[in-house]
């Protein structure tokens, strides 16, 4: 999978990664941001990061 973090200010590509990879960037650097959304959206910390990792991912058509 190639992910595209989505958060702005983040700089997070990568090409052929797995999921679990890319979790752990979000659980490393970006657990701030993940815990106020879940805070804000009263969402579980789990459905937030499943979110922002399908959100991160690039599809790639060739
Ligand atoms: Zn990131």
């Amino acid at each position: 999978m190639n992910f595209n973090c989505v958060f702005t200010s983040c700089n997070y590509k990568h090409n052929d990664i797995e999921e679990e990879e890319f979790l752990k960037h979000l659980k490393e650097v970006h657990r701030d941001e993940i815990l106020e959304i879940s805070n804000k959206e009263n969402m579980e910390i789990e459905a937030v990061e499943m979110i922002t990792v399908s959100n991160s991912k690039v599809f790639i058509n060739s």
